[in-house]
């Protein structure tokens, strides 16, 4: 699974999620002509995609998207208070998916598990993408954070989070008054020392990206969202991703973690050849003196395989660096030690 940002901010949201042949869109805040021209960026075309999602119906998250879906003749996905919100004309669009935001559901290879939130919308809604197995929390324009919004967030491999405003920054400013109650508000937008607090709150052990969204260009800057981000993560500021207005961000792929433990398991025959033997592997680990080593042996013997993988997964130092996965393999790129495993098992 892979994701990017076309642009994330006040004057546009935009973001692709791509699972095999599965990418959907969140939000477009954008004019057709612009979504096009961000989705270029990214390699992809219109017809790439199977969809939109919509998270509310606030301009920067809607803007572009019916006239996307019907030039593109896309199905959009929406909550019915969304659709009512919106004051956009819906009757002749392609296909219009009303979703109970507590209610799962999939499109394609991808599994979408929306999640209301206080924001001052009509039926606002967020969404974690999965394929099963990873998670991808999306979360912006939410005035405050809520138990159940921790309870979908917690654990995800990914995150892209907002930090819309430094308060200092936002009472200091020249907003005026009632706009400066709205965004500091319960149902406005969450500040940097929120989006931390939350942060906090969530189990981070799988966490391979994190990402600070919707950031606004008067009251905040990426330094403040970044450090408030990494203060929580124990990690250097420059670790954390930033949804950019104008750029987004490219893609990132949430990898496997333990996909470097994998190919020499349940493997018959000769293409165990294919792969370096266990052995190596095991050598290579205690020469790196790397946290999993002593998991291989119990992997080995079949013993309690579920759990040593799992623990294996945790102990897999933090940040893990996309590289790093390869590196067991030497040769190997990253890239294609992921696909090995499935291309070798449907030979013969
Ligand atoms: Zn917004
Ligand atoms: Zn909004």
């Amino acid at each position: 699974m892979r994701f990017a940002s076309l642009g994330s901010g006040s004057r546009g949201n935009a973001l692709v999620v791509e699972q095999e042949l599965t990418r959907l869109m969140l939000d477009c805040g954008y004019p057709v002509r612009e979504t096009e021209r961000r989705l270029a960026r990214l390699g992809l075309v219109p017809g790439d995609l199977a969809g939109i999602l919509i998270t509310h119906e606030h301009s920067d998250h809607i803007a572009g998207a019916y006239k996307f879906a019907r030039k593109y003749g896309l199905p959009i996905w929406i909550t019915h208070g969304t659709l009512k919100g919106f004051a956009g004309d819906a009757s002749d669009l392609p296909q219009i998916n009303i979703i109970d935001s507590h209610n799962a559901f999939s499109v394609g290879e991808l599994q979408l598990l929306p999640f209301p939130v206080p924001h001052d919308a009509r039926e606002p809604a967020h969404y974690v993408f999965s394929d099963g197995a990873k998670r991808l929390g999306v979360l912006t324009d939410t005035g405050s954070s809520t138990s159940h919004i921790e309870a979908m967030l917690t654990g995800c491999d990914a995150l892209v989070l907002e930090c819309n405003h430094d308060l200092d920054m936002l009472m200091n400013g020249e907003y005026p008054q009632a706009l400066k109650a709205r965004v500091a508000g319960r149902y406005g937008h969450l500040d940097n020392r929120s989006a931390a607090a939350l942060l906090a709150s969530l189990d981070r052990t799988r966490l391979q990206h994190l990402i600070a969204a919707h950031i606004s260009q008067h009251n905040n800057t990426v330094e403040l969202a970044c450090e408030a981000l990494a203060q929580v993560m124990g990690c250097a500021p420059g670790w954390i991703g930033v949804a950019d207005q104008d750029e987004g961000f490219g893609w990132r792929e949430i990898l496997w973690l333990t996909s470097w433990l994998r190919p020499w398991r349940r493997r018959p025959g000769p293409e165990r050849q294919r792969v370096r033997p266990e052995r190596q592997v095991q050598q290579r680990l205690q020469e790196q003196r790397h946290p999993s080593r002593h998991l291989l042996l119990r992997l080995r013997r079949g013993q309690q395989g579920q759990q040593a993988r799992a623990r294996a997964r945790l102990q897999v130092p933090w940040p893990v660096p996309a590289v790093r996965e390869g590196e067991h393999f030497g040769r190997n790129q990253p890239g294609r030690m992921r696909r090995t495993p499935r291309s070798v098992l449907s030979v013969s």
